[in-house]
């Protein structure tokens, strides 16, 4: 029906865990703690998009929501000279949009929508997808309007990723647990932000932690189609490698 297209990671370890890359037409998500390498992979596919079908890419543009001002232009072009592009070339053809609260991140999808008509986007990236509405809706009680705004959220993303043959990447960050002394929270590793509504929407769900130095570790998290299996892969000043 469609041609579904798989968009390299740069590391071949993590594309074969994948089923060759981050597929279009669905949404991915990747979820772990702070500094697992979330936003290094997300840059990595921000430049990896751009590539010829032929090289694993995607050959189109790249919408990137920030919500926690993460975006690094100088990254992009680091990796750009791995891939042997015009770093100046691929920044052009990076389309990022800052979000400043949970309604204007609903709102961008509007106007990349249309963004999505004028020219041929490959990729469309949310880092983070679920932060602003941890901010927004962090009251008692305001759960389930959380809930209900970040529903309309991921809808409107796989709608995008099919109606454009986009592949959606988002971030998310993992839930913090009492650790049993007074007051005291840890990260759990195993569980992400946004319970049924994140999981009912994401296609594949990658689990990542850090192994050793630069080294990550991504696993397969509750999918239906993929084995749970593990790959590891290095963070480098070029982004993912293997
Ligand atoms: P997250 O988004 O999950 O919080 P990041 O994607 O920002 O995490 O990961 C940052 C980590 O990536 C750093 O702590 C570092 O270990 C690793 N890293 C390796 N090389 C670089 C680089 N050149 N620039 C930035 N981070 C790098």
């Amino acid at each position: 029906r469609k041609n579904l297209i798989h968009i390299t990671t740069g590391s071949s370890a993590l594309d074969e865990l994948l089923g060759g890359g981050i597929e279009t037409s669905s949404i991915t998500e990747v979820f772990g703690e702070f500094r697992s390498g979330k936003t290094q992979l997300a840059h990595t596919l921000c430049v990896s998009a751009q590539l010829p079908k032929s090289t694993n890419g995607a050959e189109g543009r790249v919408a990137y929501i920030d919500t926690e001002n993460c975006f690094r232009p100088e990254r992009i072009v680091e990796i750009a000279e791995r891939f042997e592009l015009d770093p100046e070339e691929v920044l052009d053809n990076i389309l990022v949009a800052r979000a400043y609260t949970s309604e204007h991140q609903i709102e961008l999808l509007v106007h990349i929508a249309a963004k999505m008509v004028e020219e041929t986007f490959g990729l469309l990236i949310v880092d983070s997808a679920t932060a602003l509405f941890r901010v927004d809706y962090s009251g008692r009680g305001e759960l389930s309007e959380r809930q209900q705004k970040l529903n309309r959220f991921m809808s409107q993303l796989l709608k995008l990723s099919e109606q454009f043959n986009v592949a959606v990447f988002i971030t998310n960050q993992v839930m913090s647990t009492p650790d049993g002394s007074a007051g005291m929270f840890v990260a759990d590793p195993k569980k992400p932000v946004g319970g049924h509504v994140i999981a009912h929407a994401s296609t594949t769900r990658i689990m990542l932690r850090k192994g050793r130095g630069e080294q990550r570790v991504a696993k397969i998290y509750d999918s239906p189609m993929l084995a749970e299996n593990e790959a590891t892969f290095e963070v480098s000043s070029g982004g993912v490698i293997d």
